[in-house]
């Protein structure tokens, strides 16, 4: 290996001369306890980043061994690590250093979420942080003194503020894997103690604003409180707080299995409710505020979604004979409606194991939700296809174990399916499931149960992989990711927009790169979905998220991928418009 010494006189060498000499550099040198792996030099100062690596060996960084030990800890302290070498990269002086992307030093690093990704290597010897740079340039000339400056000074500085532990910064580092690991401790129990999703009291749930996935100001939110009918309790395997090693124990709401419905005034923070249980799939950093809201692994968010194409789904437990005789037991459509979309979500979410449904009125089709007595007079069954949520969804729970929260506000037809009634009343639940009860047998409904015929599970749909193509003109593979709703795949754009946990950019690439893999590696026109989609977990969890670079050379740097979950690698799937499918 060559060390410090050796890039400095490389790029002396190439200083003035044109781009593409950069080449030249790529590499690896030993610079002090650092090794710098140059991998990958850009085509030109606009093109993506160079990428780069700096790493250290776990002794020489003083990492807290037992806070890298197993799975858990080691991707909370990976996460960790990425966010204190974006804070090191932030504390640079900004200087900028000549054309395009000149100077600019990047690490992925995460939001308010804590997810496995491919920016921190953590391994028994070392540990390694995947950055991107852009080498400097005027106009296309390389500039080799800011280029030493940016490597040999200016990275090493922020890899040395996030890679290097002090006491300080253990302790930091303590805290925020402890957090991790008590959420990931409770997530684990749900099933056990039979419930659905924990919201701990004290909980901050609502955001700075719409647009912002910052808590709001403590003094503005009012903190959860649970109601005493539905409080639970954990002992966690890490103390709450450093200062008081004996605080392990956590009080909050369980929601309980079978169908919750959250009801209350408008404005009074059902949504809120609902959008923290949707994000309780993934563990929070400490201070998020809903760092332990905790949901059940395989929960997912159902909404209306028209517009969207559907493949051959079996919507026939929700909607029969359509108009023309259109077959509803292999659905397909290029422009579904809003009930049709409902009910195409939730039968491909239960195709791939999904075991909670979260609905909000905000977000659903109103027709897909209800119909009442008056209207049941007016249309007859035989004029409407539909079979709304509220006749299927004790069926789900009773026969297929699938759990529902709802939030409505707008229809008491569902207090007769509800285990748990929740109310929201300014923003402090109460359960007021003996009152809705009561409400319900004084109260009767006139509406008719439309079930017709017993709903049986989703048949398994095998996907083509010829319908999956990531090629554009010449090259074989394009595949862009701009936001972390939209996927442009080969020559199709996949609408990601109502995907609602979807939460990290990276997590989009890694979907994205997961249609390709999948293509080559896993599906094979036998294979259902939800086959290809254990396979193709089973390999990030034995060969890691790098296996998701097609042009992947192994030990250099893969580009940036978060973990997804299966249910939105499934929903980009289902929601590429050339898609091909046939029933196993
Ligand atoms: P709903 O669905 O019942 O109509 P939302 O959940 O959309 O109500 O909340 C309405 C408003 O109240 C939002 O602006 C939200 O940020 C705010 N809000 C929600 N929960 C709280 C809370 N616990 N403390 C303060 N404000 C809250
Ligand atoms: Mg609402």
């Amino acid at each position: 290996m060559s060390d410090a010494e050796t890039l400095r006189r490389l790029l002396r060498r190439i200083d003035r001369r044109g781009y593409k000499s950069y080449r030249e550099i790529e590499g690896a040198y030993s610079v002090g306890e650092f090794t710098l792996f140059i991998d990958r030099v850009q085509s030109d100062p606009f093109a993506p980043p160079s990428k780069v690596r700096l790493r250290i060996p776990r002794r020489a960084a003083r990492l807290p061994e037992d806070l890298a030990e197993g799975k858990i800890r080691r991707i909370a302290l990976s996460d960790f690590i990425a966010r204190k070498v974006r804070e090191g990269i932030g504390r640079l002086p900004g200087v900028r250093r000549g054309s395009g992307k000149s100077g600019r030093i990047f690490i992925d690093a995460g939001g308010q979420e804590v997810l496995e990704r491919t920016s921190i290597i953590l391994t028994e010897d070392w540990v390694e942080a995947r950055m991107e740079v852009g080498l400097p340039a005027a106009g296309r000339t390389i500039l080799a003194r800011e280029a030493e400056e940016l490597l040999l000074r200016d990275l090493l500085e922020a890899g040395k503020y996030g890679l290097l532990f002090d006491a300080s910064r253990e302790r930091e580092a303590r805290k925020f894997v402890y957090c991790v690991e008590n959420q990931e401790f409770i997530r684990s129990k749900l099933q056990e103690r039979h419930l659905v999703a924990f919201v701990a009291d004290g909980s901050v749930l609502p955001r700075k604003s719409g647009a912002s996935d910052l808590p709001m100001e403590r003094d503005l939110a009012i903190p959860f409180r649970s109601p005493p009918e539905l409080r639970v309790e954990f002992e966690l395997p890490n103390p709450l707080s450093l200062e008081d090693g004996s605080l392990r124990h956590i009080t909050g709401m369980g929601l309980p299995e079978g169908v919750t419905l959250i009801v209350g005034g408008g404005f009074h923070g059902k949504s809120t409710l609902l959008k923290a249980i949707e994000r309780g799939v993934y563990p929070h950093i400490p201070g998020d505020g809903r760092e332990y809201v905790v949901t059940r692994p395989h929960a997912v968010k159902i909404r209306a979604e028209d517009g969207r194409r559907v493949e051959k789904v079996d919507i026939s437990p929700f909607i029969g004979k359509l108009p023309g005789g259109v077959f509803t037991k292999e659905f397909s459509t290029d422009d579904a409606s809003g009930s049709t979309s409902q009910a195409a979500n939730i039968i491909e979410a239960l195709e791939v194991g999904a075991d909670v449904l979260l609905l909000d009125e905000d977000t659903s089709a109103t027709n897909f939700m209800i119909r009442d007595a008056r209207m049941q007079a007016l249309v007859s069954k035989e004029d409407e296809p539909i079979t709304p949520f509220i006749d299927r969804v004790r069926e789900l729970y009773e026969k297929f174990g699938v759990s529902s929260v709802i939030v409505m506000g707008g229809s008491g037809d569902y207090f007769d399916v509800a285990d748990t009634v929740l109310m929201m009343r300014e923003y402090v639940p109460l359960d007021v499931t003996g009152k809705a009860k009561e409400i319900a047998a004084s109260i009767v409904t006139k509406r008719r149960i439309e079930r017709t015929e017993p709903m049986v599970p989703p048949a398994p749909r095998v996907p083509g992989p010829e319908s999956i193509s990531a090629s554009r003109g010449k090259r074989e593979v394009k595949i862009d990711v701009k936001a972390v709703d939209l996927i442009r795949f080969g020559t199709e754009v996949i609408d990601l927009r109502h995907v609602e946990q979807l939460v990290d950019i990276s997590q989009t690439r890694a979907v994205a790169y997961s249609l390709y893999l999948t293509v080559r590696r896993f599906m094979d026109g036998r294979r259902a979905l939800s086959e290809v989609l254990d396979l193709l977990e089973r390999a990030f969890d034995d060969e890691g998220l790098d296996i998701l670079d097609p042009f992947h050379r192994p030990g250099k740097h893969p580009g940036n991928f978060a973990r997804p979950r299966r249910h939105e690698i499934a929903a980009a799937v289902n929601r590429l418009r050339t898609l091909a499918v046939k029933r196993k």
